[in-house]
């Protein structure tokens, strides 16, 4: 990372003006104190992004983000530290610090440059190759499928030449593209036996260009038309191209407000459906959905459906995906292909019109993950039955109060028990009935930070206001420091680790001071200073540490639950368990008593 100089950085951030520039992005409007917009980053009708009455920071109270005018830049412009202080230096009519410029930067950035430029020239290659004699074995295939010349063209779909010549490496090496460049943005590979060599990556398959969030070309899908193995090859992971943080599509949505997204799993997917005129589908690379993609998903819509094939590992990652989607806070539904079918195939052979209805009566995530355990027992028998009235009544206690009651109400009818014995049956088996003990409550902490919220919120809350004290004032940096290990989230970590070395009194020094910190540790500080002051900062260390303690426990409390419910486990073993989650409640009464006295 470059080393601006601390006078030239203070002497920019002076010189910029955080609403100004924020306002290119969002609309902005005084309340309260703080600037109010719609956020750039989530998708919203009703302002939650802020910026600090000292614009120093914005923080949005709805997705969480925050961070420095220099955070905000990187983050709006998909930009490298350095480059947002580029850019913001430009605005401002400063010179940059000549000297300083970090070469190692500055050529990494060039050689990343050069890779796009490659990468743009295979796909005209590959693009170029599928309309010429070679390509026609691609395009009967294609035409099988039902994807017309246009979206193939949409997709910028290609065919990579078959055989060991190098093709590609021959045309983009008289470009004038090194062949170390081409190897280090997995386009050719270098032969092991004679160094000289070098080969084409993709030989033989048909080629789905993979744009990234910026728009531009980072990578390929491809797809063999024969019987080679493996059928789909991906480009590998290069300084350009990372599978867990791109989807394929997802580019095209870009500008659009789509709604909700449909995740499939295979790119013909995505171009079947776009054929048919359903132009929201994403897939991912090639690897189970990951959380990073779950925030892209996150940051453009709120709902997703989950249409990936009707077959048991379908189903198995669709209970992946769910999971990874609803800890990231999105809804998410699934779409009920039938079996051994996949959306590309289904919509070709029902049309548009069948699969958004199929999309509009997607399942609830709960529907599903009752059906999708229902499927692994055999209900044709009297304890395939009975084994699923058990697993089925322990999953549904974690559901809402009112959704329990529908659910009791389904099983009962797939099994043949009554709803009031499967209730029971939720109960007594040492269930997860976490419910009711997360609400023996909090009403006696004191602080509005941390009373309303629930869950995750609660404890971030809790923790930022910990964190906050610190700030406010120094003499409880070395308390919280004390309860460090109460402190999980990793940016709160950071910040916690930097609060010494905060610049107090001196506000130019502190504006440099935050810019210059890690973006995850900014964004922790802004939500901190989002946060209501406090007006006695010993009862709001206490409740802090009260509440933080306690979640602890009842983190301890569901573990310990959820080893309980284990049917396999011997008897003994749940008696040491059940008496262990009784010491924990029982620790949490006494102090919740202790509380209020
Ligand atoms: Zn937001």
């Amino acid at each position: 990372m470059a080393y601006f100089p601390d006078a030239w950085l203070e002497e920019l951030l002076q010189r910029s003006d955080f609403a100004a520039i924020a306002a290119e992005y969002v609309q902005l409007k005084p309340r309260g104190g703080r600037l109010w917009g719609c956020c750039p980053f989530h998708h919203e009708k009703t302002p939650s992004f802020t910026i600090s009455p000292d614009r120093q920071m914005y923080y949005c109270f709805g997705c969480k983000k925050g961070g420095s005018l220099i955070n905000f830049v990187m983050e709006m412009e998909h930009l490298s530290f350095v480059d947002a202080v580029r850019q913001l230096a430009a605005r401002a009519g400063m010179e940059l610090p000549d000297r300083l410029e970090d070469r190692y930067a500055s050529e990494n950035r060039e050689k990343k440059e050069r890779m796009y430029a490659a990468m743009r020239e295979a796909g005209l290659f590959y693009h170029h190759c599928l309309k010429q004699p070679m390509g026609r074995e691609a395009c009967e295939y294609l035409a099988r499928r039902g994807v017309s010349a246009e979206t193939a063209a949409a997709f910028g779909l290609g065919w990579a030449p078959a055989g060991w010549d190098g093709e590609l490496f021959k045309h983009l090496t008289e470009k004038g593209f090194s062949p170390d460049l081409l190897v280090e943005a997995g386009l050719c590979t270098r032969s092991k036996k004679d160094e000289s060599k070098y080969f084409d990556w993709f030989r033989g398959r048909l080629i789905f260009p993979i744009i990234g969030t910026h728009g531009r070309l980072i990578g390929f899908g491809a797809r063999t038309l024969g019987a080679e193995q493996p059928k789909y090859l991906n480009s590998p992971e290069t300084p350009i191209f990372n599978k867990r943080r791109n989807l394929f599509g997802f580019n095209r949505l870009k500008g659009k407000n789509p709604g909700r997204i449909i995740l499939v799993e295979g790119y013909m997917d995505v171009i079947g459906l776009f054929g048919h005129g359903v132009t929201s589908a994403v897939a991912s690379l090639g690897t189970a959905l990951t959380k990073e993609q779950a925030r892209l998903l996150k940051n453009s819509v709120s709902e997703v459906l989950i249409a990936y094939d009707g077959d048991f590992a379908g189903q198995k990652a669709t209970a992946e995906a769910l999971n990874v989607l609803e800890a990231e806070g999105l809804t998410a539904k699934v779409v009920p292909l039938p079996e051994g079918v996949d959306p590309d195939e289904f919509v070709r052979k029902e049309g548009a019109e069948a699969f958004r209805a199929l999309c509009d009566g997607a399942l609830s995530a709960n529907t599903f993950r009752l059906r999708h355990l229902k499927a692994k027992y055999d209900l044709s028998t009297e304890d395939g039955r009975t084994a699923f009235a058990r697993a089925g009544s322990r999953l549904i206690a974690r559901f809402s109060p009112v959704e329990q009651e529908r659910y009791f109400a389904e099983l009962s009818a797939m099994t043949g028990y009554s709803p009031e014995a499967l209730a029971r049956e939720s109960q007594t088996a040492a269930s997860e009935n976490v419910h009711k003990n997360t609400v023996t409550n909090y009403r006696n902490t004191r602080n509005a930070a941390i009373r309303p919220a629930k869950g995750q919120d609660r404890r971030r809350g809790a923790e930022c206001l910990l964190l906050r004290l610190a700030i406010d004032d120094a003499a409880y940096i070395p308390r919280v420091g004390q309860k460090a290990h109460l402190i999980r989230s990793e940016d709160a970590k950071a910040l916690l680790g930097l609060l010494r070395d905060l610049p107090r009194g001196d506000p130019e020094a502190l504006t440099v001071f935050l810019n210059r910190m890690d973006p995850a540790a900014a964004s922790c500080y802004a939500a901190c200073m989002s946060l209501p002051p406090c007006a006695d900062f010993e009862t709001c260390f206490s409740d802090c540490v009260f509440v933080l303690t306690r979640m602890d426990r009842e983190d301890e409390i569901k573990r310990l639950q959820m080893q309980a419910a284990d049917p396999s486990i011997p008897q003994a073993e749940r008696d040491e368990l059940l008496k262990r989650i009784g010491e924990l409640r029982g620790k949490n009464d006494e102090e919740g008593r202790g509380y209020e006295g």
